[in-house]
């Protein structure tokens, strides 16, 4: 389940060759880069380094662990992703083009379930005011049991007892 993504005037792609180019020293945009940036993008997915190193590397793509750590940190300062601290695992996801929105994270399987919530979003612009305080973002991760994992459970017990 995916959000609708929202409407940008560049590419990721431009959009990071921007970046790049915008730094006080600028740097050279590479085909790894390139391949990771498209491979990213091309579709919405919650993903960690290790992950993305693997599956890459499954799809025939000859990119170092090195340029995937840089990347990746280069994309979050970019705004194209964003980091969620879910854990013992740091995991990305797309910012760029892709609405704001918070996560349920089972602990048992892993799952992430995106939610919208304007009340949410509310609440945190009041309190940043409150405290004079500028915001730039947020991620808001609710941590338990999916509904899935949950009826496993239920199931499990309930023959157990038989
Ligand atoms: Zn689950
Ligand atoms: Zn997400």
């Amino acid at each position: 389940m995916h959000l609708q993504s929202v409407e940008v005037s560049q590419s990721p792609e431009e959009k990071f060759r921007e970046y790049l180019a915008s730094r006080p020293r600028a740097q050279r945009f590479t085909e790894q880069q390139r391949d990771m940036v498209n491979y990213i993008f091309s579709k919405h997915n919650h993903f960690d380094a290790d992950s993305l190193i693997e599956d890459m590397k499954r799809e025939g793509f000859q990119v170092s662990r090195a340029t995937i750590y840089r990347t990746l940190n280069k994309l979050v300062d970019a705004g194209l992703l964003r980091r969620l601290d879910v854990g013992p695992r740091m995991y990305y996801e797309h910012d760029y083009g892709y609405p704001q929105h918070e996560h349920l994270v089972c602990q048992r399987c892993h799952k992430m379930i995106e939610f919208q919530s304007p009340a949410i979003e509310d609440v945190v612009r009041d309190v940043c005011r409150d405290h004079l305080f500028h915001f730039e973002g947020h991620s808001f991760v609710i941590r338990g049991v999916c509904n899935e994992c949950n009826r496993a459970r239920m199931t499990k017990s309930r023959l157990d007892l038989v």
